[in-house]
Order: C-alpha cells, then sequence, then structure tokens
C-alpha cells in the first residue's frame, strides 16, 4: 500500500511503498476512513535532525478513523466493519496513569508512543495497526472520515477546557488564542460545556474569526495590543478565567500572560516554540500555567458523545492520499479552514 511518511528531519513527508501490516495477538487492523493533518506534523517536520529519539521513516497521520478491518489472535469486542475512532497516545496500559485511562500520560520511561508521531507508523494510508482494543471507540452513526479530527483537534482541546471548568461560571471569560483546527473545536466545546462563560476568539487571520464567531465566540478579536485591551475591558480590568494558548508563540504566550486574572489558569497548548517568563509579578498572583499534552480515553468517550449528538462539528475537506504533501503545504500558509482530512480508501 502507499504511505505518507516523514522520511528526514527538516524535510517535507513523501508517499513511499509499504507492506499491510498483518494484527499480532491482540492487535487490530483499522482500516482507514480519514486521517486528520495537525498541525503538530508541521512542527514536527520542522525539527533539527535527532530532536525525538525514533527512527524513520514512519507514516504520519496521529488522528484518525475507520473501520475493524481484522482483529488478531485473542483481540475482540469488535468485529469487522464496526466503525471506530482511534485513541492516540499510546501507552502501556500497566502504569497508574494509564490505568486511570490517561495513557496520554504513560509514566514508562519513553512516556506514550503514538502511531504518526512517535516512530509508529500512522494513519496516512490504507491502514493502521493499532497495538491494541482499548484504543478503539465506537462512533455509531458518525462517518469516520468527519469524525477522525475528534481524536486530536478535539480531545485535546476538550481536555484542556475540563480541567478549569470549575472557573467557567456565570460572569467568567475564557479566551482562545488561535482558532484552527483546535480553536474551532474548543470554542463549541466551550459553548456546551461552559455556556455561562464569555467566549473571546483571538487570530490573526479575519477569516478564522468569522468561523469562530459563527461557531459561538460571543467576541472575535484580531491578535495583538488591541485584543489585550478589549479584554482588559470585558473583565473590567481583572483578566479572563482561562486563557487557553493554541499557537505558543512568544507574542501570543505574552498576550495570555497579560490577559489572564489572578488565580486564573493560563493553558499553553500550541507548541509553537515560545517562552513565557514566570515571575511573582507576572502571570498575576496565583494564575496557574500548565502545558497539557492531549487528552484521556474516557474523555475521548465524551468527545465522541458530544459530537453524536450534534454539539461539536468540525469543518472538514476531505483529500485523496496523493495530495497529502499539499495539504501540509495549505496548512503550513494557513489556507485550511477548519480540518483538512486524509481519506486513503476515497
Ligand atoms: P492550525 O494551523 O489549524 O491553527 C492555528 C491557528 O493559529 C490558525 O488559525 C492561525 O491563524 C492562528 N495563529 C497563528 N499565529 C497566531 C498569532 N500570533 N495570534 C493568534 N493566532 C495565531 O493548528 P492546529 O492543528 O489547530 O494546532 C494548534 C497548535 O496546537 C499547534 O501548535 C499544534 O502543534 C498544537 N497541538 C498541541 C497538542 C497538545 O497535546 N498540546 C495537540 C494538538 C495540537
Ligand atoms: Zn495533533
Ligand atoms: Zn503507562
Amino acid at each position: 500500500m502507499k504511505a505518507f511518511q516523514m522520511v528526514a528531519w527538516q524535510k517535507p513527508g513523501e508517499l513511499r511503498e509499504v507492506p499491510v501490516p498483518a494484527p499480532g495477538p491482540g492487535q487490530v487492523l483499522v482500516k482507514i476512513g480519514g486521517a486528520g493533518a495537525c498541525h503538530s506534523d508541521l512542527h514536527l517536520l520542522e525539527m533539527p535532525p535527532g530532536a525525538r529519539p525514533f527512527k524513520l521513516p514512519f507514516t504520519l497521520g496521529h488522528e484518525n478513523a475507520g473501520w475493524v478491518e481484522k482483529l488478531g489472535p485473542g483481540a475482540s469486542g469488535f468485529a469487522p466493519g464496526d466503525p471506530v475512532i482511534v485513541y492516540g497516545p499510546w501507552g502501556c496500559g500497566l502504569c497508574m496513569n494509564c490505568r486511570q485511562g490517561m495513557e496520554n500520560y504513560c509514566q514508562r520511561p519513553e512516556g506514550p508512543n503514538p502511531g504518526g508521531l512517535g516512530g509508529l507508523d500512522g494513519g496516512m494510508a490504507p491502514y493502521l495497526l493499532v497495538p491494541a482494543t482499548r484504543f478503539l471507540i465506537p462512533l455509531g452513526s458518525l462517518d469516520p472520515r468527519d469524525a477522525a479530527p475528534l481524536s486530536d483537534a478535539a480531545l485535546t482541546s476538550y481536555h484542556a477546557i475540563k480541567r478549569s471548568l470549575h472557573l467557567l461560571g456565570p460572569g467568567s471569560t475564557t479566551v482562545v488564542i488561535g482558532v484552527g483546527g483546535l480553536g474551532q473545536m474548543a470554542v463549541q466545546i466551550l459553548r456546551t460545556v461552559a455556556a455561562a462563560t464569555t467566549i473571546v476568539a483571538v487570530d490573526t487571520d479575519p477569516d478564522k474569526l468569522d468561523l469562530a464567531k459563527r461557531m459561538g465566540a460571543d467576541e472575535a478579536l484580531v491578535s495583538g495590543e488591541s485584543a489585550f485591551k478589549r479584554v482588559n475591558d470585558i473583565t473590567q480590568g481583572h483578566g479572563a478565567e482561562l486563557v487557553l494558548d493554541l499557537v505558543g508563540v512568544n507574542p501570543t504566550l505574552a498576550m495570555a500572560a497579560q490577559m489572564s486574572r489572578k488565580l486564573g489558569h493560563l493553558t499553553i497548548v500550541g507548541i509553537g516554540g515560545g517562552a513565557l517568563p514566570v515571575n511573582f509579578s507576572s502571570p498575576r498572583n496565583e494564575c496557574s500555567v500548565s502545558s497539557p499534552f492531549w487528552g484521556s480515553i474516557p474523555e475521548l468517550v465524551e468527545v465522541v458523545a458530544l459530537a453524536q449528538t450534534g454539539k461539536i462539528k468540525m469543518i472538514v475537506e476531505h483529500y485523496p492520499l496523493e495530495r497529502t504533501a499539499e495539504v501540509y503545504h495549505l496548512l503550513h500558509e494557513g489556507k485550511i479552514p477548519g480540518r483538512a482530512v486524509i481519506t486513503p480508501n476515497g
């Protein structure tokens, strides 16, 4: 089969011929419906040689959904043809965090080893080998081609929001910086699970700001000093309870620090490579700074439920496997409205 692979550091990925994997004991072969193109792939492709300890090449695509194709010996709980979404951060399953469903924080020395992001093959190919059935969640009536981004764009945003929900009551403000794939999910998730909070979307792209407004943002602001002033006004000078930085470059981190309030949460999800200076006076007193990675298995079950009830919906554009290199170029240029999803089986 053809697979879109990372072949070298600081080089674009390539379409290569690879064997169709055979599921071993406990494993599952999934026929890919959709594999989302996440901005993290671009960060990874741009890293200097050896920045991560895994071997190249491997198949990209860590945001996957499809249909069960074949169960390996001893694997049970699913039947061929079942539509499933794939939980991405594959942990050991046995450490305390994994036992609690937080395989994103697997405690083995190498941490979770996600297909498509950590050296193991991902879903930008007709078939994906999944190490265990616990990583599959039934999709019910959702189409895997549209549902794939739920496994990262939505799950990561959901996890980042859920840990701050107790702050997001009436009168609260939440700022979402960067309303691309993740940010559009964050706005919709906030609208449904934190209905009372005032949602402020911030981006550099006016089209993304329009989309965010249509998805439920109360305010949509162009990134920079004027956005800080507006948030300052809305919050009577106190700042926002939650500031989600889904970009993570120096200017957005500095803006996030300005915008967050005492006792608030400043949550860095974007892997833009910036640094946030932290000292006694900035961010404000007792504002917690955290850097969540992906989400848990139970949270993915909840995210799928949100999508099944129509409460969140990703804007998806489908592309054939042959156009994957072009898709990453478009993503780099900021020209993907929501999420581009590769559909290797049409
Ligand atoms: P995307 O390209 O779809 O969206 C990025 C958005 O940020 C775009 O709308 C862009 O216009 C906007 N933007 C760029 N510079 C900006 C600035 N200075 N101010 C405001 N907005 C700006 O990317 P995505 O796939 O949604 O990913 C977003 C980030 O989250 C990436 O850095 C990605 O690597 C990271 N990510 C992290 C995790 C995690 O577990 N922590 C998971 C998935 C993605
Ligand atoms: Zn991702
Ligand atoms: Zn573990």
